[in-house]
């Protein structure tokens, strides 16, 4: 058991990449608290983590808006006690070429990836920097890396997210918090399944393992990230990503 009795809050995490670093952490002994926008959302997958015999709890939670982020927050310390890590995991994308692009699309990826994950950070450090313990991981992209034609709001926003966790680290180190980031490639899941066979297969190009990455290939990242195993590593970026990136 890597987190036992550890309490995680893992924003995103109805579905996806993010219920899967919740179920992982459930399993290695965390209490994990299930967020998404929708509470029946949060509830259904708190219900399923349960149900296998590991401890979830469910809250609603936009990360967009930094009254509910405080508010959740308040929630769960009151009932929970304490937050020892922290997943900002919640993202979106709005692709085009950036001619094309509308502000619309522009403030929605960075509202929800980059001011989502600073409402968190801000709202979740509050108590960690009290208990002068706490892991956080923001969920980055190899698209904030390396950029990429047709995504300039998402590449922009997983770029300041991984930024973001460089500088917190180096604020919140002497307090006994880490930060890092961990930086996925293409993986398997809803906001990759409707890009069409052909962009897919393109991508698969470019990935020298020859396989889209699964949610389980990020979780067990953060799995590490968020245990005793890495508590001498902080400010760092790890990319899951079948080797497309390396330097
Ligand atoms: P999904 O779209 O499957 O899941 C994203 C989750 O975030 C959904 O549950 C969604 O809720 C939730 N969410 C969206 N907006 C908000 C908000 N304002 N507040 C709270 N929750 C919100 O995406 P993935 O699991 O694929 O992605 C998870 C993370 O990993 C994202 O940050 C993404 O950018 C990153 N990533 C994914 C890659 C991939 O290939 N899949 C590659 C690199 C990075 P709802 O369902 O209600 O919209």
């Amino acid at each position: 058991m890597r987190l036992e009795n550890e309490i995680a809050f893992v924003t995103g995490s109805a579905r996806g990449i993010g219920r899967e670093i919740a179920e992982t952490f459930a399993r290695e002994g965390a209490l994990v608290i299930i967020s998404d926008i929708k509470l029946e959302d949060c509830q259904a997958t708190a219900a399923e983590i349960a149900a296998k015999g590991y401890r979830a709890d469910a809250f609603a939670c936009n990360v967009t808006l930094s009254q509910d982020v405080d508010k959740t927050i308040d929630a769960i310390i009151e009932k929970h006690g304490r937050i020892d890590i922290l997943v900002n995991n919640a993202g979106i994308t709005r692709d085009g070429l950036f001619l094309r692009m509308k502000e619309d699309d522009w403030d929605a990826v960075i509202n929800v990836n980059l001011k989502g994950t600073f409402n968190a950070c801000k709202s979740v450090s509050r108590v960690m920097l009290k208990a002068r313990k706490g892991k956080i991981i923001n969920i980055g992209s190899v698209i904030g890396v390396m950029g990429n034609a047709g995504q300039a709001n998402y590449a922009a926003s997983k770029a300041g997210v991984i930024a973001l966790a460089k500088s917190l680290a180096r604020e919140f180190a002497s307090r006994n918090i880490t930060v890092n980031a961990v930086a996925p490639g293409y993986i398997k899941t809803a906001m990759t399944d409707k890009l069409s066979d052909e962009v897919k297969n393109k991508i698969l190009e470019a990935v020298p393992l020859g396989r889209m990455g699964l949610p389980q290939d990020v979780a067990n990242v953060c799995l590490f990230l968020a245990s005793k195993e890495a508590d001498y590593i902080t400010g760092q970026t790890v990319l899951v990503d079948g080797g497309m990136v390396t330097y």
